[in-house]
């Protein structure tokens, strides 16, 4: 990493007490085009990009193992910076350590093909090469997590990176920035870049000498990232928003279809993409299921995100929590019905400035503002559907489509659901569907490519076709 020349900084806030916890660097243009000149060197001068694949799935598991042993320190820092729960927190931590470990191992198996001979004199095949200098932009609500996403598959497949976290939540990614050095990534392989506002990733998306742009966060942004790195034929990969729906039918193992609706919106307090804030119930258990969710959900504990106990922590950013309650206003302007919550969290002592909403249900008509975009915060709509024809038609409603969950006893009907639903993960009677070494991505507006597979070394490798000639007679194509 080489450092800021800036000299300025800007304040980092931990969102849970209004406490200034950070001086952060205030990158410039100046800075970031070093950063990206950094990596482009290291690129080019293939220390890291071709070094046997093997080393450097060494490099990329000791840094697994540097993660795991500073694993509280870590959390820690992300709690004091996200202002999410510890609980929640200490779950990233272990799905990090295994991203890694898991592209530690796929660093060697980023295998080519050989082909059948196009002519019987040829050998054709084909090998995979690092992309080159990859700019990586992530979003506030799983900071060091999404960062892994991006990082370990980058640093797997040989390429460098010039990572940039977002404004308000920049503390891990600095020390993982830190931890790579120590596991032996080379200097310039991996740089991290700070600052407080929108240029600093419009300029690593514009920079001529970066080659690919590896994108999490809104589909808004999203879209101009894809228009501007248009311009440069950057690849680009785009994991964007969400309206995820649960569809609950009257089949299905109530008691645990209830939990898995309450974790799946009010875990990170709403503020994941794959969140499921649309729950779709069937007409004839719709009243007894809502009923259940909203009894079990007021048993949800919000509160100070250090004490574990707490499974709800605070709204990271003052203009996200503005949101959740400006759509909290549409909903009661749309007419729909509160079941629960709707309304600022207050806590007291330390959390007393901090910015806490409280868990909130709606029963809402399926074209309802509050029940089509996207909230980002712990903010859940419940719609009854009749049959699994509409079930499917009102899940399929909506220009995102990056999660979905089926809840039946009849694995019959829930995998014709699955297979009809335009969605990018489909989890079938659970709460979990987001591992290393199983794709993630988007359909629709929610983005393209996938993280977290083995497809994802395609995402940041070329493939080179290599034709060899093996016959005993040149060819000489003219005859002259
Ligand atoms: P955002 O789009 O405002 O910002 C994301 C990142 O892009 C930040 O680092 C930001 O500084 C940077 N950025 C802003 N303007 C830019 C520009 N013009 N060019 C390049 N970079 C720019 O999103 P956010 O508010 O930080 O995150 C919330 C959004 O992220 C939600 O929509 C959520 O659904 C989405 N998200 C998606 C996934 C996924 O895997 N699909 C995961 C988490 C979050």
């Amino acid at each position: 990493m080489t450092a800021t020349q800036s000299a300025s900084t800007y304040d980092d806030i931990n969102p849970a007490t209004g406490e200034v916890i950070a001086q952060v660097p205030e990158s410039t243009h100046d800075d970031l085009d070093r950063a990206v000149r950094a990596a482009r060197t290291a690129f080019d001068g293939g220390k890291w990009s071709q070094m046997a694949a093997s080393r450097r799935a060494k490099i990329v598991n000791k840094m697994a193992q540097l993660i795991a042993e500073r694993a509280n320190d870590l959390m820690l820092m992300e709690v004091r910076d996200n202002g999410k729960a510890i609980s929640t927190a200490k779950g990233e931590m272990g799905a990090i350590v295994d991203c890694f470990e898991f592209y530690a191992g796929a660093a060697t198996k980023n295998y080519g093909e050989t082909m059948p001979p196009p002519l019987p004199t040829y050998l054709a095949n084909t090998v995979r090469e690092p992309v080159g200098v990859v700019g990586a932009i992530i979003p506030w609500n799983f900071p060091l997590l999404l960062a892994s996403w991006k990082v370990a598959p980058a640093l797997a497949a040989g390429c460098t990176v010039v990572l940039k976290p977002a404004p308000s939540t920049p503390l891990t990614a600095l020390e993982l920035g830190k931890i790579a050095l120590e596991a032996g990534v080379p200097e310039g392989v991996l740089n991290v870049v700070t600052g407080s506002g929108r240029d600093l990733g419009q300029w690593l998306v514009e920079h001529p000498l970066v080659d690919k742009i590896a994108f999490t966060g809104s589909t808004a942004t999203g879209k101009l990232v894809a228009k501007t790195a248009a311009e440069t034929i950057k690849r680009v990969t785009l994991e964007l928003g969400g309206k995820s729906p649960s569809i609950v039918f009257d089949d299905a193992n109530l008691d645990a279809a209830v939990a898995a609706a309450i974790y799946g919106i009010y875990y990170n307090a709403g503020q994941a993409c794959e969140a499921r804030s649309r729950v779709l119930v069937q007409k004839s258990i719709y009243d007894r299921f809502v009923a259940s969710f909203v009894e079990r959900a007021r048993n949800v504990r919000v509160g100070d995100p250090e004490d574990p106990q707490t499974q709800v922590g605070a709204i990271t950013l003052p203009e996200q929590f503005e949101k959740i309650r400006s759509y909290c206003e549409i909903g009661a302007s749309e007419g729909a019905r509160v079941l629960l919550g709707g309304e600022r969290a207050k806590l007291d002592g330390r959390n007393a400035g901090g910015m806490f909403w409280s868990v909130t249900a709606y029963e809402a008509a399926p074209d309802a503002r509050i029940a089509r975009e996207e909230i980002f915060g712990p903010v859940v709509t419940f719609v009854p559907f009749a049959d699994e024809a509409e079930a499917i038609a009102l899940a399929n409603a909506s220009e995102y489509g990056l999660s979905a969950s089926v809840w039946s006893e009849n694995i019959g009907r829930a995998n014709r659901v699955a297979r009809a639903l335009r969605s990018g993960t489909v989890a079938i009677n659970t709460p979990y569907a987001v591992f290393p070494g199983v794709p993630f991505g988007g359909y629709k507006q929610s983005g393209y490519g996938r993280e977290l597979g083995m497809e994802t070394m395609k995402l940041y490798s070329e493939t080179k076709s290599v034709l060899t000639f093996i016959g005993e007679k040149p060819m000489n194509p003219f005859g002259v």
